[in-house]
């Protein structure tokens, strides 16, 4: 069996310091907000080339918080549109709805399944105050353009970068494109950490400390609240563990980039049309994703020969039932992707026996 991830073999190899970890924590006594989180938000703010992380429970909250954030500092306010992407995992939607706010799903790009910046410019109303591009399957959006065109318009930007850690256009990162940038740390995400966590990344000092006061119950003081927040702490136990794994992202992110590379070479079948990629930095492949018609067909066949593949994602959110009569576009480009989609296995420790047996079963395939 090829798994399509396997996420004990990936922590596996970080055993000992991980165990090494858990044990300074345990010792140390001291649970939620101390050494650990301020010890990795400063390396991960480090990393992404920000001066502020802020560690928070998890991803759907990084998002959801910012946005409360911004509408508690007045900059945004209910009933305010935000672009965002119609292919999204549902999450980035339902950080805008969680606050009263609207949003404009807009269709990717078909060849990178991103926002482009004629998408943006075609949904922009007068009501519209924020964008929120989602890098997605790892790939990062036209941040260049994206900022540039918010700069003129006046719009705020949120990058949801669960899926790509790392991903950068002229060695800028992102999480450092954005106003801000919401990060995931879900154990199958690129950084993930042994539970669930998450962080924004910023350089607004202002928006630092609301962030800092909204996941601690709206304290900036202790016993004394200024906003009516919530508990999103991200723990210590799940800190250590991020900068344990922290240390070995950029090495995980090359062993994908080969990975995708070589299935890029070597996947040769007129069925199968391959992920495009804009340029290599670009592209950090938290899933490596064709497109086939006839899926069904095609998981089958995988599966009779042992090789595990996942869709991301089968249902687009405007056809959810959470959003039940909420958006009337049409969307074709978005459900024509979740239609044909289908995540191959990917990860920084799949074998090249593994790969290349992927490789000639989708070669075989008539
Ligand atoms: C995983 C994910 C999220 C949510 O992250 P959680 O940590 O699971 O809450 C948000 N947006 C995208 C694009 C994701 O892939």
């Amino acid at each position: 069996m090829i798994p399509f991830l396997d996420l004990k073999k990936i922590n596996d190899q970080y055993k000992d310091e991980l165990n090494e970890a858990c044990r300074r924590v345990i010792d140390s006594g001291w649970y939620i907000q101390g050494k650990e989180l301020a010890s990795f938000e400063e390396q991960f703010a480090q990393y992404c080339g920000t001066k502020y992380c802020i560690g928070v429970a998890n991803g759907l909250d990084a998002l959801t918080l910012t946005l409360r954030a911004w509408k508690e500092l007045d900059i945004l306010a209910e009933g305010d549109e935000v672009i965002v992407p119609a292919n999204t995992y549902i999450a980035s939607i339902l950080s805008i709805t969680e606050n009263d706010l609207v949003p404009v799903l807009v269709e990717p790009d078909p060849d990178t399944y991103n926002l482009s910046i004629e998408g943006i410019k075609k949904a922009t109303t007068a009501k519209t105050k924020a964008i929120l591009p989602v890098h997605l399957y790892g790939q990062i959006s036209p941040m260049d353009e994206i900022m540039s065109y918010a700069h003129s318009h006046n719009l705020l930007v949120l990058e949801d970068c669960a899926q790509s850690h790392g991903a950068s256009i002229d060695h800028k990162k992102c999480g450092n494109w954005g106003h801000a940038g919401a990060f995931s740390f879900y154990p199958g995400k690129n950084l993930g950490a042994l539970g669930d966590a998450g962080a924004i990344t910023t350089n607004d000092e202002t928006l630092a400390t609301t962030l800092k006061a909204l996941r601690n119950y709206g304290s900036h003081k202790k016993y004394e609240n200024l906003y009516q927040g919530v508990n999103s702490r991200l723990d210590e136990i799940q800190a250590a563990m991020l900068s344990v794994k922290l240390k070995y992202l950029d090495t995980e992110t090359k062993q994908r980039q080969l990975v995708a590379q070589t299935y890029i070479e070597g996947i040769k079948n007129p069925l199968i049309k391959l992920p495009k990629v804009a340029e290599q930095a670009a592209h950090v492949w938290h899933l490596f994703t064709i497109e086939v018609e006839d899926r069904d067909r095609l998981v089958a066949y995988l599966t009779e020969k042992g090789i595990q593949t996942l869709v991301h994602y089968p249902i687009p959110p405007h056809m959810q039932q959470a959003y039940k009569g909420m958006f009337t576009g049409e969307y074709p480009i978005t459900e024509s992707i979740h239609k044909n989609i289908l995540s191959l296995p990917l990860s920084p420790v799949i074998s090249s026996q593994e790969i290349d047996s992927v490789i000639s079963a989708l070669n075989n395939y008539k």
